[in-house]
């Protein structure tokens, strides 16, 4: 990338502040993390030397002195011997041993406010809680300085936010030729560092989810719902009533229910995440497919082949007829015309033409679509370029009156052109030949048929397919009762209608469902549900108890209690902002230790159904083998105009159909208030809405998410 100013690669040194890994080096992590970070650069950056010391000022000066003083070069090149850059990570909060910062500054020759201005920036895309980080950044001597907090993941946030800036800074303070290096404008240097300016930024709506979101990289598409103004990470409201005494990568975010409401956060401390920053969460962590035989029946139907399939048989097996006919021995000029005598009967059943006669030049045979030819034969004549002449009667078996079946004696081929060798005959292997790939791993087998009639056609019995996650569905809150429960509701009651629909919903889609019932909001009674059904499926999905009351339990309770890992619970998206993304370690049959996956949707019905199709199908699909996952997505033409959310995107349930010309139109299926079920009726499309003040005009264009086939206007 920029090999013309870095020829060499520039030397790095890792310094770890932690009094704990000072005592025991096992614990930590941040070293593979952040050196990671170096060898993603393209062989930039050289890791030359890592330490760890204690949360101990002396101590940290002595390990930054020692680098820094290895060379003073001012020479104009990179001295070998010069640590370019010093990153330290740990003991920059506000606990009373966190020191390295002040440790830092006292050593430094040179300030460098905005290096710290960009590491904090980047920090606060991802949590409020970046501004418990008091990062330092500057020169010493040679040598670039910056602090880096001590979560390997906020330490690894902060370097990649300024790593393509450091080496211009590195060389800058090594001493290189400054007019040299500016030479050409910061157009050139920003292109050197493969970088974009400001103002050039510009991130679309996220809209660009959904297929292919499987390999974003993190980092790069933060703020994808550019535009929309007013979502994000609590910058109109302060978190000065919360709290905390630990930066939340280190311990869970949630609630401790035990405190009771007043001690609840008063807004959520999951970071907000773009919907194709959250689908790439999903991606990420989303167990990988299992491989499993499976027999070819209709059970096979949704499955995708986890390996290459090869003919076993070829098809047909044997000269077979295409038509009911005669078969004939065709002479060299091709005349078939004639009188024929019928000496012998080839039909379409097993065994049939295994003792048959061999044919000769003038006789012929009659036979059956499907049947064998028999050996000599050359041709088949359709019976009805044919004429019978005469018959005998052969008394056999199946005559029940005794009085004989006639039989045909001698047949008249019409044939009034030439007749060629191997008409109407399908040649052994001319279907599908024997060894030959019928299908490919990755292949998914539909419902229609093709795939299943090939694997019968040459008989493969059973084949390698990725394991379709079993899925469980669970309801949560007090206030739900059976849907299908008698009488009247009571106040406050509510029928229960998430679980019956996504029970349906991926069914549809393929998948083995148990239904998980209802949980009461009891902190015990929810994990205890929840143990038991991780025992019995692979991926559970909740309804409700995301939002922000005091009852809203499932992330407490996937975090305290089961240990799991929320790898997002916010997502600027309406409707569904609150859904939950988690996976749990948990031991299987084999004592095996394995990852379970939890999907907590919101508990309103349109947002429970939006967000299934948006975010746990995706993840049943790569769970499943199925590549592109999620829904496919279409373009498509507004009918009306669509007013839009301020500031989330929307998923906007709609009608989409084609009409006579083949144009794709939706149109909204009404309120799209989230507890709306009925926004969901007759929908067949999620279509992707941009926020905006302004609405969207009739005949603009979307994408949109097909959930279900099209509507024809025909
Ligand atoms: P919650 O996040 O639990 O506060 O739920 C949000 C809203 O969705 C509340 O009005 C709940 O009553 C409603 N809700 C939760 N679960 C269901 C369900 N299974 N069926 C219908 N409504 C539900
Ligand atoms: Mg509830």
């Amino acid at each position: 990338m920029s090999s013309s100013t870095t020829p060499v690669a520039l030397k790095a040194a890792i310094l770890i502040v932690s009094t704990t890994a000072a005592q025991d080096p096992a614990t930590d992590s941040a070293d593979v993390t952040l050196r990671q970070v170096f060898d993603e650069q393209q062989a930039q950056w050289e890791v030359h030397e890592s330490k760890i010391v204690p949360d101990d000022v002396v101590q940290i000066q002595k390990q930054i002195i020692h680098w820094t003083n290895q060379a003073t070069a001012a020479n104009g090149d990179n001295n070998t011997n010069t640590i370019n850059l010093i990153v330290t990570t740990g003991g920059t909060g506000f606990a009373v041993s966190d020191q390295t910062p002040e440790a830092v500054s006292a050593l430094l020759h040179k300030n460098a406010p905005g290096l710290v201005h960009g590491m904090l920036a980047a920090s606060l895309q991802v949590t409020p809680f970046a501004m418990m980080s008091r990062p330092v950044a500057g020169v010493r001597n040679g040598t670039v300085i910056i602090t880096l907090p001590g979560s390997p993941k906020g330490a690894k946030e902060n370097l990649q936010a300024v790593i393509k800036m450091l080496p211009h800074a590195c060389m800058q303070a090594a001493g290189a030729n400054s007019r040299a290096l500016h030479k050409g404008g910061v157009k050139k240097l920003e292109q050197e560092a493969g970088v974009e300016g400001g103002g050039g930024r510009g991130h679309g709506h996220g809209q660009g989810h959904g297929h292919g979101h499987k390999h974003h990289d993190h980092g790069e598409h933060r703020g994808g719902e550019g535009g929309c103004g007013a979502h994000g990470h609590g910058h109109k409201h302060g978190h000065a009533g919360l709290v905390r005494h630990t930066t939340p990568s280190e311990n869970p975010k949630s609630n401790d229910p035990s405190l009771g409401p007043s001690r609840r956060h008063r807004e959520s401390p999951y970071p907000m995440l773009s919907v194709s920053e959250a689908l790439s969460q999903i991606a990420q962590h989303t167990p990988i497919p299992q491989i499993v035989t499976s027999k070819v029946d209709s059970s096979l139907i949704g499955a995708v082949l986890a390996q290459d399939v090869l003919a076993r048989e070829n098809v047909p097996a044997f000269r077979a007829s295409i038509v009911d006919g005669y078969a004939v021995v065709v002479p060299q000029d091709g005349n078939m015309r004639g009188v024929f005598p019928v000496v012998s009967v080839s039909h379409a059943a097993p065994g049939d033409g295994e003792n048959m006669p061999t044919l000769k030049e003038g006789e012929i045979a009659r036979i059956t679509t499907g049947a064998p030819l028999p050996p000599g034969a050359t041709s088949v004549i359709m019976v009805e370029d044919t004429v019978l002449v005469s018959t005998t009667t052969s008394k056999t078996e199946d005559a029940e009156d005794g009085k004989g079946v006639e039989e045909e004696k001698e047949v008249e081929i019409l044939a009034a052109d030439k007749v060629r060798e191997g008409e109407n005959v399908r040649e052994v292997g001319s279907d599908i030949k024997q060894g030959q790939l019928i299908l490919g791993k990755g292949d998914q087998v539909s419902a229609v048929g093709g795939e299943i009639g090939l694997l019968a056609a040459v008989g493969v019995g059973e084949v390698q397919v990725y394991r379709r996650p079993v899925v469980g569905v669970l309801s949560t809150g007090d206030e739900i009762v059976d849907h299908d429960r008698p009488g009247d509701l009571r106040l406050g009651e509510v029928r229960d209608t998430n679980r019956p629909t996504l029970i349906s919903a991926a069914r549809d889609w393929g998948y083995e469902v148990i239904d998980l019932g209802v949980a009461r909001d009891k902190a015990g009674t929810l994990e205890e549900t929840l143990r038991q059904a991780l025992r019995q499926v692979d991926v559970v999905i909740t309804t409700g108890g995301v939002s922000m009351g005091e009852l809203d339990l499932l992330k407490p309770t996937i975090e305290r209690s089961l240990g799991g890992t929320i790898h997002f619970g916010r997502v600027a998206m309406k409707p569904g902002k609150p859904t939950t993304f988690a996976t749990v370690p948990v031991k299987d049959n084999d004592g095996e230790r394995v990852s379970k996956v939890i999907f907590s949707l919101p508990g309103n019905p349109a947002s429970a159904l939006v967000t299934f199709h948006l975010f746990v199908l995706p993840s049943l699909h790569q769970m499943s083998g199925v590549s592109p996952p999620g829904l496919p997505k279409v373009p498509v033409t507004l009918g009306h105009d669509f007013s839009l959310d301020r500031s989330r995107p929307e998923y906007h349930r709609a009608i989409v159909s084609v009409s006579r010309d083949g144009v794709l139109t939706a149109v909204s299926t009404g309120g799209q208030r989230s507890s709306r079920v009925g926004s969901m009726k007759g929908a067949n499309a999620l279509l992707c809405m941009p926020c905006g003040p302004e609405p969207l005009r009739k005949g603009a264009k979307v994408e949109a998410l097909l959930m279900g086939g099209l509507r024809s206007d025909v």
